[in-house]
C-alpha cells in the first residue's frame, strides 16, 4: 500500500527540495504531457504503418532527450542563473522543431500535430514577455511553412495542389493569431505585474515614511512609543531589567546659529550614525524630537545603562563632527529603570528630569534618575492579577 510519506518522498526526488527548484522542475514537468500526446500521436501513425517505426522510434527518442535535456538543467538548478529559469524560450523554440519535424514524417495524420504547436504558444504566452512571444509565432508558423512546402515540392502523399494551399492558409493564420491573441495577454500579464510591484514599493515606502525618521534614519517617535509598549508589555511578564536614556545635544541652537541649519542637520545624522554604532543590536534609538532622542535598552538596569550612555557621551565629546571634523559636540543625558508598576509616562518623565538636572549641572554629562530628587512613581490605581501575584 502507498501512504503519504511515499508520495512525498517521490515528489522531492522529482521536484527537489530548494523552494525555486521546486516551482521551476514542477512547471517543466508539466510539459511532458506535451510530450507524452506527441509520443503517442507519433506510435498511433507507426501502428497504422503511416510512418516506418524506425523513424517513429526515432522521434520518440528526440523528445525523450529534449524533455530530459531542460528537466535535467532545471532540476539541478543550473538553469536559476539564467534571466528565467525555466528555459521557456529556449524549450519551446526546440520543441517546435521536433514538431515541425513529426509533421514531415508522420503522413497523412499530419494536420493534428498543428494543435501541438498550438498548444506550445498557449502555454509558454504565461512566462514570456510579449515580444517573445510574437518571435514564437513567426518561428512557428516560418518553419510550418518550409515544411509544407517541402512536402509540396517532393510530393507527399495527399499533399499538393489546392489541399496544400488550404492546409497551409488554415494552419498558419490559426498559429499566428493564437500568437498575437498570446502576445497581448503576455503584454497584460507584464503590466499587471509591473503595476504590482509598484504597488509593493509604495507599500514598503510608505511603512518606512511611518516608522523611520527621514532626516537620521532612526526610528521616529510613534514607532519608539510602539517599541516601548511592546517591550513593557512583555517585560511585565519577563520581569528583567528595563531602561532608557534621554539624550539631548547640548546648545544645539548655538550651533545652528553660528555654523547653520546644514551644519546642525549633519551633527544630528552623524550621531545618530555613531551612536548605532556603538549601541547593542536589541538597543532600539529614536529620534524624540529636534535634538532629542530617546534610547530603550532591554535587559539593562540603571547602572549599566548610565555606564553605556556615558561612554557615548565621552566618545562624541572626544571626537569632533562636521566635514571639517571642527564641531564640538557635547550631550547630556537622563537615565531611568522601569520600576514595576510604572507608567510608562512616569519613566519617561524620570529620564526627562534626569536629563534636566544634568543641563542644571553644566552639561555633557549623564545622570541616573535614581540619583536625582525626581517623584516616586505613582503605581497604577488596579493592578492586574497577573502582576499582583508575581514577585
Ligand atoms: P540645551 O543645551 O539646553 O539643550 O540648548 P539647545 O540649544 O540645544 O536647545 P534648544 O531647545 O534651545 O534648541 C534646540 C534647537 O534645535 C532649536 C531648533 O532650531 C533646532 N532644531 C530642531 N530640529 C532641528 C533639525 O531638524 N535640524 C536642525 N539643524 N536644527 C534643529
Ligand atoms: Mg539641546
Ligand atoms: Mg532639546
Amino acid at each position: 500500500m502507498t501512504s503519504p510519506s511515499f508520495f512525498t518522498s517521490l515528489l522531492d526526488l522529482l521536484i527537489g527540495h530548494h523552494t525555486l527548484v521546486r516551482r521551476y522542475s514542477g512547471l517543466t514537468l508539466a510539459t511532458a504531457q506535451f510530450y507524452v500526446i506527441s509520443i503517442g500521436v507519433t506510435y498511433h501513425a507507426a501502428s497504422a504503418g503511416l510512418v516506418p517505426w524506425p523513424v517513429a522510434h526515432g522521434l520518440a527518442a528526440t523528445m525523450v532527450l529534449v524533455f530530459s535535456l531542460f528537466y535535467a538543467l532545471v532540476r539541478s538548478g543550473w538553469s536559476l542563473r539564467c534571466s528565467d529559469p525555466v528555459l521557456t524560450m529556449q524549450h519551446v523554440l526546440l520543441s517546435q522543431l521536433i514538431v515541425v519535424a513529426a509533421y514531415v514524417l508522420i503522413g497523412p495524420t499530419r494536420s493534428n500535430i498543428v494543435v501541438l504547436m498550438g498548444q506550445g504558444i498557449a502555454v509558454s504566452m504565461f512566462r514570456l514577455k510579449p515580444r517573445q512571444t510574437l518571435m514564437l509565432g513567426l518561428w512557428s508558423v516560418g518553419w510550418l511553412s518550409l515544411a509544407q512546402l517541402w512536402l509540396v515540392l517532393s510530393g507527399a502523399p495527399g499533399f499538393s495542389g489546392a489541399r496544400a494551399l488550404g492546409h497551409f492558409l488554415v494552419s498558419s493564420s490559426g498559429l499566428m493569431a493564437l500568437a498575437l491573441v498570446a502576445m497581448w495577454i503576455s503584454a497584460i500579464r507584464v503590466r499587471i505585474s509591473s503595476q504590482a510591484e509598484e504597488l509593493r514599493a509604495t507599500l514598503t515606502q510608505a511603512q518606512s515614511l511611518a516608522t523611520i525618521d527621514v532626516l537620521t534614519g532612526l526610528l521616529n517617535r510613534r514607532c519608539m512609543i510602539e517599541r516601548l509598549e511592546d517591550e513593557l508589555t512583555h517585560n511585565r511578564r519577563a520581569g528583567r531589567p528595563l531602561s532608557v536614556a534621554l539624550i539631548d545635544i547640548d546648545h544645539f541652537k548655538r550651533l545652528n546659529d553660528v555654523y547653520g541649519h546644514r551644519s546642525g542637520d549633519e551633527v544630528l545624522r552623524e550621531f545618530a550614525a555613531r551612536a548605532q554604532a556603538e549601541l547593542r543590536q536589541v538597543d532600539h534609538l529614536a529620534r524624540w524630537g529636534g535634538e532629542e532622542f530617546l534610547l530603550l535598552m532591554p535587559a539593562v538596569d540603571e547602572a549599566q545603562a548610565w555606564t553605556a550612555v556615558d561612554r557615548l557621551r565621552q566618545r562624541v565629546a572626544a571626537h569632533p563632527m562636521g566635514e571639517s571634523g571642527a564641531l564640538n559636540v557635547t550631550l547630556s543625558a537622563g537615565v531611568a529603570q522601569w520600576q514595576r508598576g510604572e507608567s510608562m509616562e512616569n519613566w519617561l518623565e524620570r529620564a526627562d528630569k534626569a536629563m534636566y538636572a544634568a543641563k542644571q549641572d553644566g552639561r555633557n554629562r549623564c545622570l541616573m534618575a535614581g540619583s536625582v530628587d525626581v517623584p516616586t512613581p505613582v503605581p497604577p490605581p488596579t493592578p492586574s492579577l497577573a502582576e499582583a501575584g508575581s514577585p
